[in-house]
């Protein structure tokens, strides 16, 4: 059996991308020194998978921001207010697109399937023009080719194989197959295979899925295909796959690439279990037909273990990063052509039992409280109208109340102090110090800013989910564990290796003290369960509901505490619900329904006159809207400053909305700073479809990632555009 690797992470090691691509947006260096970085890094990748012995080795997974955009770039669909001239397109159009410019905003942004990462929408329309405008994906690959020429480490045997047989490979990613697609759309997937026929004759090609299960009629469809070699199936979230494969067969003559290697996790693969999938394929479509692949690109795990400095031995040894998942999948073909690694094959299976078996996993008082969930109901007694009215009694907000999403610019000075304090460097009494003084500093802010219910900047934070995931039980942290989010931004998911509990308040500490600082509301600031849970690395030894109920029950405690330090607004961000919405519509209702009750688990204990927001981030709400509803917040604060007519769309065809709800009225992913009648325009257009009661003035996200100097004016402008509406109302 042979190996091959879906896609490999862009970022490196230790984000040698991020870093590169930051120092060229600040003009600290050139477009040479970021190209340099990119071919390194690029070498080293395939370099390590060659050496592996992986057969099928992906080139042009490499992107500088996101490869979506790339392929927008290669068919020159650059949208006309980039001023695309024709010919190559540079870094400057490229980069003006995915990041917007002085003059031009981004174009939008969403998330990639179910995933965590981000990519740029391309903007399609009858008058679109196509040119043929980066050879992007041809360069790497003659670079690759050219790779393979000059390194003698290369299996020389593959090459003359290949070369012998004429053949070389295509992967096109058609992950949108594992979608519930309509015949038409199917039609037109059937349609545009059979178009490249003839220009892909002589050529492998290889339509690789992932994410979830392909449904049938879509199987039976693409199988038939002539123009298409290969077939990659995610048989990780695809757990029906292997069961239609073989109750619909697979063509004769056909190639399987079965993604065994779990491309969306950190865990080391259970090697026998995936032995015996592999065998019952290989019996179905041939010896030489069955090719070891992951579920998906790496790209969505973790670089390399060997970075870990900090693991201890036991948890190591039962993860594997994208480094490992290499290894792994190379193992597995070998074992299947007779050539097992018996040394790698018993350590995998020791890995497996001590995990299984491991104390630090399990945690009988936290299990039962979780399983006593299941099945029940929680939810506040009081509707949500008559809280907000005894909210609002003690509250006493204007109309059009501003707000702020919760965390203020992390500059140089502040990430340095919680370096230091986390290396022992600064005593426990300095970085309190220091981080008094920055809350202090935003509270004064924004009580200048005239902003309505405060927050007191998440100076503490590195991340708003390793932030909690560090203060339960049951988490573990990397030092290197980065997977990229979107552009040059990358998150380092926790690893929920065990059951999940409180050892003790985690931000009443902070919350408190930033109330003291002022007479305006404070709101506490948490990280919801069902956002920790999308956010991390989970386990995989038991439903996702379960662990999801346990962090609920750890969160609940936490709202309950603030509440009782005399904090009135407690903002649950719940910014990742939306994103773990599996993907086939037979299974959502299931994941809405445990997901919002996980939510209210949270705050379902608290006084009416104790306000519940959230915060969401992305759009397509409009489908979710009624489980968004049934999060029984008082108040929701979304993101949509990339999509704010489809959100608006959904309350203009009449959806009822009776709580509080802020849709971002700018966006603070560019530097761009939105002027007073920018956003007077946005709110205006908002009353148009939403009552005036109901509506808050904030911005689209948390102001981590901005500048003071892009902050204080848009914020100034955000302020001024409310008090202008109020004067008319
Ligand atoms: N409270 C968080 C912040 O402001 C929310 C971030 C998010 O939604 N991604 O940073
Ligand atoms: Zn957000």
């Amino acid at each position: 059996m042979a190996s091959h690797i879906v896609g490999y992470p862009r970022m490196g090691p230790k984000r040698e991308l991020k870093f590169a691509l930051e120092s060229f947006w600040d003009g600290k260096s050139t477009a040479d020194d970021l190209q340099k970085v990119a071919t390194d890094l690029r070498h080293s990748i395939w370099k390590q998978m060659a050496d592996a012995g992986i057969k099928y080795i992906p080139s042009n997974t490499f992107s500088y921001y996101d490869q979506v955009l790339d392929t927008t770039a290669m068919l020159g669909a650059v949208p006309e207010r980039y001023n695309f001239t024709g010919g190559e397109i540079g870094f400057d159009i490229y980069f003006s697109m995915a990041r917007g410019n002085a003059s031009v905003p981004a174009m939008e942004m969403t998330k990639w399937f179910d995933t965590n990462y981000h990519f740029i929408v391309p903007e399609l329309g009858p008058n679109t023009k196509f040119s043929y405008s980066s050879h992007k994906p041809v360069s790497e690959y003659k670079e690759a080719k050219a790779l393979y020429i000059y390194n003698n480490t290369i299996n020389r045997e593959v090459i003359a194989e290949l070369k012998a047989a004429g053949a070389s490979w295509i992967q096109f990613d058609e992950p949108t197959l594992v979608m519930d697609l309509e015949s038409h759309q199917l039609e037109a997937f059937t349609k545009a295979y059979t178009e490249l026929e003839s220009s892909l004759s002589g050529l492998n090609v290889l339509v690789e899925t992932y994410f979830a299960d392909v449904p049938p009629e879509a199987y039976k469809i693409i199988t038939a295909l002539k123009s298409i070699s290969g077939f990659g199936f995610d048989l990780v979230r695809g757990t029906k796959t292997l069961d239609l494969v073989k109750s619909a067969g697979f063509p004769a003559g056909k190639y399987l690439f079965a993604g065994v290697v779990d491309g969306r996790n950190i865990w080391a693969n259970d090697l026998a279990s995936s032995i015996s999938t592999l065998e019952t394929l290989e019996a179905i479509v041939g010896k030489d037909k069955l090719v070891g692949s992951t579920s998906c690109s790496l790209m969505h795990t973790a670089v390399d273990l060997v970075n870990e400095t900090k693991l201890d031995g036991e948890i190591k040894s039962w993860l594997a990063f994208a480094a490992q998942k290499v290894v792994e999948v190379n193992a597995l073909g070998k074992a299947l052509a007779g050539q097992k690694d018996e040394a790698f094959f018993s350590a995998n299976a020791a890995a497996q039992a001590s995990r299984k078996s491991s104390p630090r996993v399990t945690n009988e008082e936290v299990q039962k409280a979780a399983a006593a969930l299941k099945g029940s109901d929680h939810r506040r007694a009081t509707n949500v109208s008559a809280r907000l009215d005894a909210q609002q009694k003690k509250l006493n907000l204007p109309i059009l109340p501003t707000t702020t999403i919760g965390s203020f610019p992390q500059t140089m000075d502040l990430r340095r102090v919680r370096r230091e304090y986390k290396a022992n460097k600064i005593s426990e009494e300095e970085y309190v110090k220091a981080i008094k003084e920055e809350i202090s500093k935003v509270v004064k802010l924004q009580e200048e800013l005239d902003i309505d219910v405060l927050v007191h900047g998440e100076p503490e934070r590195n991340d708003m989910v390793e932030y909690f995931g560090e203060q339960l039980s049951g988490f573990a942290f990397t030092v290197n564990g980065w997977v990229q989010s979107y552009g040059s931004r990358c998150v380092k998911p926790p690893i929920i290796f065990g059951d999940v509990s409180r050892p003790k308040a985690m931000t009443v500490f902070w919350s408190k003290m930033a109330q003291s600082m002022t007479a305006r509301p404070m709101k506490g600031m948490l990280t919801g369960p069902v956002t920790i849970l999308n956010w991390s690395f989970v386990r995989n030894d038991q439903p996702r509901f379960e662990t999801c109920y346990q962090i609920a029950l750890a969160i609940k405690k936490e709202v309950e505490d603030l509440e009782a330090a005399g904090i009135q607004v407690i903002q649950i961000d719940e910014a990742a619900l939306r994103e773990g919405l599996p993907l086939r519509k037979s299974e959502q209702a299931f994941y809405l329904d445990w997901a919002v009750h996980s939510f209210r688990i949270t705050n379902c204990g608290v006084q009416d006159t104790t306000q519940i927001h959230t915060h969401m981030c992305y759009s397509n709400f409009n489908d979710i809207i009624h489980s968004i509803i049934n999060m029984d917040a008082d108040v929701i604060t979304i993101e949509n400053s990339r999509s704010d007519e489809k959100l608006l769309s959904v309350f203009r065809e009449g959806v009822k909305y009776g709580a509080g709800i802020g849709p971002g009225v700018y966006d603070i992913h560019s530097p761009r700073i939105p002027s007073t009648e920018e956003i007077a325009d946005r709110i205006n257009k908002m009353l148009a479809v939403l009552e005036t009661n109901i509506l808050w003035v904030n911005p689209d996200c948390g102001l981590k990632t901005r500048k003071y100097a892009e902050v204080k004016p848009a914020l100034t402008n955000m302020v001024a555009a409310a008090k202008l509406l109020r004067t008319q109302l």
